[in-house]
C-alpha cells in the first residue's frame, strides 16, 4: 500500500506537552512496508526523518522541518511454552510480541488480563510499545530491560530488517543503543517481551510498598500491584490530557562517592540511592524542589504559560499556549539554579527536536 503524505501537518495533538508546531511532511506507518517507504521518501526529499509514537517523551522547540512518521503498527502475538523457560532476566515462559504502535498501558493491561505477568510495575506509563526500549522505560523498581527479549525493526544503515537481542540493546538507566550508536538509525517495528504465567511480585520500591501497606495488602497479586502503581501515579502525576507535560523532565543524576560525601555532609536530607558501581543516584526531583522550583508557575513568577508541577518538581507543565522555547528556557533556569546550589548538572530526559 502506498504512503499518504500530508504537508504542514499540525502536531499539537501528537505531543503530550501540547506544543503547537507542525511537520513539513507527515505520514502514518500502518503497514510494515511503510517503514522503508518512509525512509526512502525522506531521503528523496533530503530531509531528516523522525518517528513519532505518542509524543510523551519529546519537546518540539520549533516546527519540524523534515518528515514525521507516526508509528501506528498494531498487533499482539503470544507464544506460550509452559514446559520451557524462555531466555530472560526474569523467569519467563510466555513471549509477547507487540507491534510498535500498540499503546503501552493497554498492552500491560491485556497481559495482566490474560495471566501473563511481569509488566505490572510499568502500568500507566504513556506512550507506545515501540518507544519503550528507546529510553529503557522504568518505574517502581522495574526497568524494561528486565523483561525485553528482542527488538525488531528496520536498520537504516544496512537497509534491511534486523532483530536486536536484549544484550545488544546496551540498556542503561534511561538509556539504550537507540539513543547512542543507533540514534536515528533504527526504526523499531515490534518488541518481544518475556513474561511468566507465574506471578513474581516485585514491591520493594518504597512508594509502592507504602501504598500496598496502606491498603493492608501483604502478598499482592500482579493485579493488585498494577492497581497500587496506578493509584500512586494518579495521586502524584498530572494527567497530560488535563495538564500537558512530558513526565520527568530531568534524569536522576548519578555522581561519584567523593562528591556524594561532600553533598551529604552539607545537605543531611539529600535523597540518594547507592548504585552497584559505587556511585550514587540522586533524586532530581528533590534537587529541583530544594532549588525552590516546585509549584512555581505563571501566577507566582513571570514564566509565561509554563510552570513546575506542585506535587512533582520533576514535571514541567504547559498551562496553555507555551512554546517549546518557553519550556526549554524554564528548564535552563532550573538547571542553572541546581548547578549553582549543588554543583550537580541535570540532563534533560525527553528528546528535544
Ligand atoms: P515518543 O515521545 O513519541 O518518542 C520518544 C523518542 O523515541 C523519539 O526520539 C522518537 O523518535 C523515538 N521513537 C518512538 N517510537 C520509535 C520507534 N518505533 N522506532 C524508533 N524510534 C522511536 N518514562 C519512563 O521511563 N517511566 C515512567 O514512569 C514514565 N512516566 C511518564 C509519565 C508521564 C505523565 C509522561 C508524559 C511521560 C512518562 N514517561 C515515563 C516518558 C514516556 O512515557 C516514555 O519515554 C515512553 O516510552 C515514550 O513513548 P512515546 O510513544 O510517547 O515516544
Ligand atoms: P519517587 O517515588 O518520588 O522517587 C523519587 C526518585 O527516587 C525516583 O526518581 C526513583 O528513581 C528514586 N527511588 C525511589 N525509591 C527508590 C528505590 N527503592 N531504589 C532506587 N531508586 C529509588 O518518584 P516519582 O517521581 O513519584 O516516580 C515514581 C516512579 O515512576 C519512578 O520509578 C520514576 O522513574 C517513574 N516515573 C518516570 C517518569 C518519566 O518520565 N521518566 C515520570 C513519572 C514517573 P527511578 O526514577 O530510578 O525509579
Amino acid at each position: 500500500m502506498t504512503l499518504a503524505v500530508s504537508e504542514f501537518a499540525p502536531l499539537h495533538e501528537l505531543n503530550t506537552l501540547a506544543i503547537d508546531v507542525s511537520a513539513r511532511y507527515f505520514l502514518t506507518i500502518s503497514e510494515l512496508e511503510h517503514i522503508p517507504q518512509a525512509v526512502l521518501f525522506a531521503q528523496q526529499k533530503r530531509l531528516p526523518l523522525m518517528v513519532l509514537g505518542a509524543g510523551s517523551n519529546v519537546v518540539f522547540s520549533a516546527d519540524f522541518p523534515g518528515v514525521v512518521a507516526h508509528m501506528a503498527l498494531r498487533g499482539i502475538e503470544v507464544e506460550i511454552n509452559s514446559n520451557h523457560e524462555f531466555e530472560s532476566a526474569q523467569p519467563a515462559n510466555v513471549v509477547v510480541n507487540a507491534a510498535a504502535g500498540e499503546n503501552w498501558h493497554q498492552l500491560v493491561q491485556q497481559c495482566l488480563q490474560r495471566g501473563f505477568y511481569g509488566l505490572e510495575n510499568l502500568a500507566l506509563i504513556p506512550g507506545t510499545a515501540g518507544a519503550a526500549p528507546i529510553q529503557n522505560i522504568g518505574a517502581y523498581g522495574i526497568e524494561l530491560n528486565q523483561l525485553l527479549q528482542s527488538v525488531t525493526g528496520w536498520d537504516l544503515t544496512q537497509q534491511k530488517w534486523r532483530v536486536i537481542s536484549a544484550t545488544e540493546c546496551e540498556f542503561g538507566y534511561r538509556d539504550s543503543i537507540f539513543k547512542q550508536a543507533l540514534k536515528d538509525k533504527f526504526i523499531i517495528s515490534s518488541i518481544a517481551l518475556g513474561l511468566s504465567t507465574r506471578p513474581n511480585p516485585i514491591c520493594h520500591y518504597s512508594a509502592l510498598a507504602d501504598q500496598l501497606a496502606m491498603q493492608g495488602i501483604d502478598q499482592p497479586t500482579p493485579q493488585q500491584i498494577a492497581a497500587a502503581v496506578m493509584d500512586v501515579r494518579r495521586s502524584k502525576l498530572p494527567d497530560p490530557a488535563q495538564i500537558p507535560n512530558a513526565g520527568s523532565f530531568f534524569k536522576n543524576p548519578v555522581i561519584g562517592k567523593q562528591q556524594f560525601d561532600q553533598l551529604a555532609l552539607r545537605y543531611p536530607g539529600l535523597v540518594s540511592y547507592p548504585q552497584p558501581s559505587g556511585n550514587y543516584k540522586l533524586a532530581a526531583g528533590w534537587l529541583v524542589e530544594q532549588a525552590g522550583w516546585k509549584g512555581v508557575n505563571r501566577k507566582s513568577n513571570d514564566l509565561g504559560q509554563v510552570g513546575v508541577h506542585h506535587r512533582q518538581a520533576l514535571v514541567l507543565v504547559n498551562h496553555g499556549s507555551a512554546s517549546g522555547a518557553d519550556i526549554l528556557s524554564l528548564a535552563a533556569a532550573i538547571q542553572r539554579d541546581v548547578s549553582e546550589k549543588f554543583g550537580v548538572e541535570l540532563d534533560i530526559e525527553p528528546r528535544v527536536y
